[in-house]
């Protein structure tokens, strides 16, 4: 089994670095907080003081980590993982964080002789616990067969998405294609309302009609129609509005490097940055009904 540094045992880090540790791997876990390395250690992992002791005797580093910023010093600062890792050490990020960063890391990953993949998730904290994570994978196909056995009890679904940065592009444009369902769907149910239209029939229209999507049948925006959507427990999440914002964020930023044209994208951003804005981070991102309804 393989000896793993994992860095960021937060609310995903934590379990996905159990699902390692339940398969057999040797977890050696670095956090800024004590209490997220003597939870670690509880469950059968061992905590190490600085980023340095954690990789030293690591053959593969995983990261799961708040920022594009915290992701570059953990990686390039002094004492930070391309000075301190074995040589030959395979490197896998799976924070969310911008394009231009993670490829830039990558770049610095390679210049010190390592191999290193982003490989962002979707899945949320229930996937995390569960092992079901889908992880959107970029770096070179050496990398990615290097990475995929050691993602396998983390996750449900592996896809390699090319190059280095393009997970975090998979993921950016899959969230930003979210947020702007979501906000469809809820438009719709709230113009439906506004015209008599009971939310149950018009689900089972759509459902079965062209407005067909996950927002509607899998993650409802009103209660009712799908009974393990959110709407159902008052709007607690499942997938919080900050995230989403944080994302959409992500998303605004590699628009603009990339010159691509996506006013859905932008309204979209503005919507939840408004919703985040106002005090509601905690809110799960499909409450953006009542914010469109004027109920928030
Ligand atoms: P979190 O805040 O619960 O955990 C982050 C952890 O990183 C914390 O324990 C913090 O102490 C630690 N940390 C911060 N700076 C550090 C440093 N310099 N060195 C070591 N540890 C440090 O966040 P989370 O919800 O676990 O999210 C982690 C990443 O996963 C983020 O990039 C997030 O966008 C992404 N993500 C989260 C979800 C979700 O549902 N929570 C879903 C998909 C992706």
């Amino acid at each position: 089994m393989t000896n793993i540094a994992f860095i960021g045992l937060g609310n995903m880090g934590l379990p996905m670095a159990n699902n390692l540790l339940a398969a057999g791997h040797t977890i050696m876990g670095f956090d800024l907080s004590a209490d997220a390395r003597a939870a670690l250690v509880a469950g059968g992992g061992s905590a190490f003081e600085t980023v340095a002791d954690a990789v030293a005797g690591a053959d593969v580093v995983v990261s799961m980590l708040p920022s594009g910023a915290i992701v570059k010093a953990v990686y390039e600062g002094d004492g930070g993982v391309f000075k301190n890792a074995r040589s030959g050490a395979l490197m896998i990020d799976s924070s969310t964080i911008d394009v231009a960063t993670a490829r830039d890391v990558a770049q610095e990953a390679k210049a010190h002789g390592f191999d290193m993949v982003d490989a962002p998730v979707s899945g949320g904290v229930g996937g995390a616990a569960a092992g079901t994570l889908a992880f959107m994978v970029g770096g070179t196909a050496s990398a990615f067969s290097k990475a995929s056995p050691v993602l396998d009890p983390m996750g449900a679904k592996i896809v390699h998405c090319g190059a280095s940065g393009n997970g975090q592009a998979a993921k950016i444009c899959n969230n930003m294609l979210l947020a702007i369902s979501m906000i469809g769907v809820s438009e719709a149910f709230n113009l439906g309302r506004a015209l008599g239209l009971d939310d149950q029939t018009f689900y089972d229209v759509a459902a079965n009609a062209s407005g067909q999507c996950w927002s509607l049948t899998s993650y409802c925006p009103v209660p009712g129609p799908v009974p393990t959507s959110p709407a159902n427990n008052d709007y607690q999440p499942g997938f919080a509005t900050a995230l989403m914002h944080k994302d959409l964020g992500l998303a605004m930023e590699a628009v603009a490097s990339a010159g691509a044209n996506t006013p859905m994208g932008h309204l979209a951003a503005d919507i939840y940055a408004g919703m985040n804005d106002e005090g509601h981070g905690n809110v799960d991102f499909s409450g953006v009904i009542k914010k469109l309804a004027g109920e928030l």
